[in-house]
């Protein structure tokens, strides 16, 4: 059970929390994984590159965190040794006032480690018994990628042994988003990580499910601060929910659900706010989903490059040089689209574009366009129903916006289209309505 920064962001929130874990572990043995108190790892985060500036202000994080152990009526002292920990540390970059990756993951390691120490004193004083644990404890050795470690080989069995020898009937809180090298070394998984965390667990330990509780119920139809008619999905496949997580939507981390394909465990996503609410189920295999699409996603602010060659008819090697330029270049490429003479593709990294330009111009003229929206439709029967490509282009069309580029693979579960920044609301509004909002 993962509970997220806005599940435990203060006394209100964790009360919720334990009422949920509560009821959980008088069903069975639970594992809680939990992520730092909401805006606690950016505080960190911005201490450090303020300490690395030349600006020492250990305090404000540390108050921000005592207050809420305060609100928890915590002992006065269950923080002490991380706090100086800390000022220790926040010195020691402020001294040499330069900021490595490894430092940067130690700095952040402590939301997780606070947080876990005061949920677990206070899940135990309000009469469940629970301990907090430092992930690293309890197996979770990774390697030495600072930012985006992973856990080594060896870890499931050694998570085992290690869950394996706690005392039964004492709910482990442990840390979301940490790890340690063989060697010593803090890592953490990468930002927003914790969900990682707690799938890895849950795949090492064979758990019946992996639940991912946030402040939303469960993954929707389409961002709900756009289209004020978006509902839950009630079921998806993992490929489906996959597709929306590289699209950036908010529940999800991308590589969060690939513990859990490997092991077939379901993903639950569910609403603190609202534990009965159902939520979403991610599966290997999901009912047949009644409506058209799954899911609409959208990320904003893309770019599109297009290159046109008129040499490219009959030509080989042509993409195989577009692309080699964007490589060496470190520029990730999301939507590809070509014809027989062009090529045109979507990034994020305009000025990694906007430096390939100039290598690229041999090879045909090149045209780079910004403010660019991608927007996806996911879902399983895209590749098998016939006319929803046709209804999905249509309801744009009648929204009235111009689709400047589409791509959609053979067999692939999801359509994407390139649309202007400032057509996204009415775009994905009507194409909701076409979608998940049948007449009558
Ligand atoms: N606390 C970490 C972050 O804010 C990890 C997480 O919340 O999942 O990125
Ligand atoms: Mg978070």
């Amino acid at each position: 059970m993962k509970f997220g920064g806005s599940s435990v962001a203060n006394r209100a929130q964790i009360a919720k929390v334990l009422g949920i874990v509560r009821a959980a572990a008088a069903r069975g043995p639970v594992v809680v994984v939990c992520s730092a108190h909401k805006g606690v790892t950016d505080a960190l985060v911005g201490a450090a590159r303020r300490a690395a500036a030349g600006e020492l202000d250990p305090e404000a994080v540390i108050a921000r965190q005592r207050r809420v152990a305060e609100e928890l009526d915590c002992p006065a002292d269950l923080l002490d040794p991380l706090y100086g920990q800390l000022r220790d540390l926040l010195r020691g970059i402020h001294l040499v006032q330069e900021l490595s990756p490894r430092s940067l993951d130690f700095v952040s390691s402590f939301g997780e480690r606070m947080s876990a120490r005061c949920i677990a004193d206070f899940f135990a004083r309000e009469g469940l018994p629970a301990q907090a644990h430092d992930v690293w404890d309890l197996g979770f050795v990774t390697d030495g990628q600072h930012g985006r470690a992973r856990p080594l080989p060896g870890f499931e069995e050694r998570a085992r042994d290690a869950f394996a020898a706690l005392e039964p009937g004492v709910v482990p809180v442990v840390t979301g988003f940490i790890g340690k090298t063989a060697s010593g070394d803090v890592t953490t998984v990468g930002r927003n990580g914790s969900d990682l965390t707690a799938t890895l667990l849950a795949a090492a330990l064979g758990a019946e499910e992996a639940q991912i509780w946030t402040d939303t119920d469960g993954v929707m139809t389409a961002d709900p601060s756009v289209v004020s008619g978006a509902r839950n999905i009630p079921h998806m496949r993992f490929d489906e929910a996959a597709e929306l997580a590289y699209f950036g939507s908010r529940v999800l981390h991308p590589s969060t659900l690939l513990p859990a394909m490997s092991r077939g465990i379901p993903v639950r996503v569910l609403n603190t706010n609202r534990p009965a609410h159902p939520g979403t189920v991610i599966e290997d295999v999901s009912p047949e989903n009644p409506s058209a699409a799954t899911s609409i996603a959208y990320k904003e602010g893309q770019c599109v490059l297009s290159v046109r060659a008129t040499r490219m008819f009959g030509e080989v090697g042509f993409l195989a040089r577009v692309f080699d330029v964007l490589a060496r270049r470190g520029v990730d490429v999301d939507v590809v689209s070509t014809s027989e003479v062009s090529v045109s593709l979507t990034s994020h990294d305009a000025d990694g574009l906007d430096a390939a330009l100039e290598e690229l111009a041999p090879l045909g003229d090149c045209r780079l366009d910004r403010g660019r929206t991608i927007l996806a439709v996911v879902g399983q029967h895209l590749a098998s129903r016939k006319g929803l490509g046709a209804e999905v282009l249509r309801a744009v069309y009648d929204a009235g916006v111009n689709v400047e580029m589409i791509s959609y693979a053979s067999g692939s579960i999801n359509l994407q289209m390139v649309i202007a920044d400032e057509d996204i609301e009415r775009a994905v509004a009507t194409l909701h309505g076409v979608l998940f909002e049948p007449a009558g």
